[in-house]
Order: structure tokens, then sequence, then C-alpha cells
């Protein structure tokens, strides 16, 4: 039950249109695999996922086993990908539910087969210059793939990730691009194209859609946000964003001139000033940094005065508004609108950083969430 009025709103129609607009930038055999992890960038991974699936990804990729086991408890059947570490001893839980894992330690694959009933789907994972995790050279690779040589490990992909496909420099893209294809020449010598490889993040799908193998592993352009500034700048095509945060005025006042609001007294008004008090803090994820930032009311930019506290935060009103006027953080308001990627520019960070420091407490509303 939600009594209070303050909440993300996910209009996952955005969802649908960018899954479109990304399938007609790729060739017909590269699939979309919709990134979900951190509860889907802080939109809410159940909902994000189901709406991808219906709208044409033919997978989704998450970090950690933990949230691939909450999308097959949500009813969830599309084949799923644990981008990162699994701790060998629990890839028994991933055949159990038909999860696909990571790996690239023969010694992880020595632990892994004794927690197996049958056998376990596997990505091998390449490090092409990200320097995270994965294989780093043709002999490691030839390795792997002898230990690998047991029936309880069924290969299904190889991938690597782009530590720089987001710039109007693409030199370091197509290093690692490169190296990629030295890396699973031993691969493709043995699995030939039954299995499937791809590189793609957002970025690089968007840069270089027609590269991109067999799938993408598409995350923040999903959400409709860009994946940089220069993308931002200079998109291939147009991303429609789906988060929107909004509340409302739950208390309007006149200070006088010379009065002090919000812990520290960081702010004395200047002048008679109408202050509002909205329902929303960094308990919501909404950071304290956020002062001297902006909200729309009334279709216009009011600032964001004194502290940021947990629950609440003041702004200064160009005049009186009533109670329970709406207040939006993120999103449109007439005709101003405030993106994701500004407030994240003003915090010194990253959309992607932006979204999933939303906490639980703020509440999620879904807009189409029927196909
Ligand atoms: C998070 C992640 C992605 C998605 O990246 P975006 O920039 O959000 O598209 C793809 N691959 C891996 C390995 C990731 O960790």
């Amino acid at each position: 039950m939600q009594y209070r009025n303050a909440q993300a709103i996910i209009d996952l129609d955005a969802v649908k249109q960018n899954i479109l607009t990304l399938k007609k930038q790729l060739p017909k055999q590269t699939k979309i695999l919709a990134v979900v992890k951190a509860d889907g960038y802080g939109h809410g991974a159940v909902a994000v996922a189901k709406k991808a699936l219906a709208s044409g990804a033919a997978g989704l990729c998450v970090a950690i086993l933990e949230e691939a086991v909450s999308l097959r408890e949500a009813g969830i059947k599309a084949p799923i990908l644990v981008m990162g570490y699994t701790d060998p001893s629990y890839v028994g839980i991933a055949e159990r539910l038909d999860i696909q894992l990571t790996a690239f330690q023969c010694e992880w694959l020595e632990e892994a087969k004794r927690h197996l009933e049958h056998s376990v789907s596997l990505h091998i994972k390449l490090d092409t210059g990200m320097g995270r995790l994965g294989l780093r050279d043709v002999d490691d690779v030839r390795l792997f793939l002898e230990a690998l040589n047991l029936s309880c490990f069924k290969v299904t992909g190889a991938f690597t990730h782009f530590a720089k496909a987001d710039t109007a420099d693409t030199a370091y893209y197509v290093k690692q691009d490169r190296r990629f294809r030295e890396l699973i020449e031993p691969i493709k010598h043995i699995y030939k194209d039954t299995i499937m490889y791809h590189t793609g993040n957002s970025a690089a799908s968007m840069q270089f859609p027609t590269d991109m193998y067999d799938a993408v592993r598409f995350g923040i352009g999903l959400y409709g946000l860009y994946p940089s500034p220069h993308l931002k700048e200079h998109p291939p095509f147009t991303l429609v964003p789906a988060l929107s945060i909004t509340t409302q005025l739950v208390h309007v006042k006149r200070l006088n001139k010379g009065e002090k609001l919000s812990y520290g007294l960081t702010y004395e008004t200047k002048e008679t000033e109408w202050i509002g008090t909205i329902p929303i803090g960094y308990g919501d994820g909404i950071q304290r940094r956020m002062q001297d930032f902006e909200v729309l009311i009334g279709g216009k930019r009011q600032p964001i005065v004194g502290r940021v506290c947990m629950d609440q935060c003041m702004v200064k009103l160009d005049k009186a508004y009533p109670v329970g006027e709406k207040v939006t953080f993120v999103g449109k308001d007439h005709r101003e609108v405030i993106t994701l990627e500004e407030v994240a520019e003003h915090l010194n960070t990253i959309n992607y950083e932006v979204s999933c420091l939303l906490t639980p407490r703020l509440p999620r509303h879904y807009l189409n969430e029927d196909e």
C-alpha cells in the first residue's frame, strides 16, 4: 500500500521504443539481451525484463546469481546470463533454474563440477582490455577449453566487455574488437557457430551496430539513457527516457527576509520568500548534493534551498502554490524538462549511478505494463 505522494514513474512504453529503435539498426541475426542488473538500473528488474522480452529482447543479463534467481521466481522463462563471478559452490542453483553463468578460470571449473547434478550452461569471458574479468591470452583460452571438455559444462557463449566504446575516439574499441577476434579463434575452432559470441554494451551497439556479432548486451540505452555525454550530444538514434520522479508540495509558507532554514542553516532568505516543503530526501536516493539544484513546479525551474534531509527538502518558489502542487525532480513538466543526465552532471557522476541509487523506499509506478 502506498500512502505517500512521491514516486519513480517508469514508462515501460519507452523501454519498448528503445528496443524497437535499436533493433532497426542491428543486422537481423544480432539479438538483444536486456541488461537488468541492479534492479534494472533502479527502474525495477522484473517489470523492465518482462516488457523488454515482450518487445523483442531474446534474453536477459544480470550481474549476480541472486538477480537471476529473482527473475526466475517472478516466472520469467527466457535465457538469463549472469555476467559476473559466481561462487562455484552455487552452480547447482544455476543448473536447477537454467541460468547461464560466466566462467574464465580452470580452478573454478574443477570446483564447480563437484556441485553439479548433470550440466550447467557457461559463457566464456575474455578480457580484451577492460582488465576486470576474463582470460587474457590465447594460450590461457586453450588451457581453459581443455579443462572445459567435460559433459557437465555446456558452452553456450563467449564474450568480452569494452572499456571505452562511448567516445568519439574509437581506437581502443577497435583494439579490443581485434583482440576479441584473436581470442575466440580457438573457441570457434571447437564450437564453430553453435554458440553465441557477443561484445557490445549500449555504447558499442549504438556506435557500431553492424559489428555486434550474435548479440548485444543493452543496458543503459534500454532505459532511454545515454551511455556518455558524447553519445547524448551525438546520438546515432534517439532514446526515450523511461524514468521520471515526481512528488508534491506538502507545506507552503512565506518567510521574511533574513530567516534561515534546514540543518546547518546554510540558506538565508534574501527577501520575503515563498518556501515549499517536499516529502522526499536522501532516504529515497535524492542525494544531499542536490542542494542548489532545481526541481520543476508549475512548468518552471525552482531551486532546492538548504540541506536536503533524509525525508524532505525545501524549495524556493516563484510564488505561492497550493499544497498538493506537483513537483518534478526528473522528467517533464509543461515545456520544461530535467533529464537524469543533467542531474548526474550536477552531482559530478553518471546517469547510471543516479538511477541505481534510488532506494527501495521510493515506490516504483509502472505505466504501460501490459502488452
Ligand atoms: C553492465 C554491463 C553491460 C551493460 O552496459 P551498458 O553500458 O549499461 O549498456 C554489458 N556488459 C557487461 C559485462 C556489463 O557489466
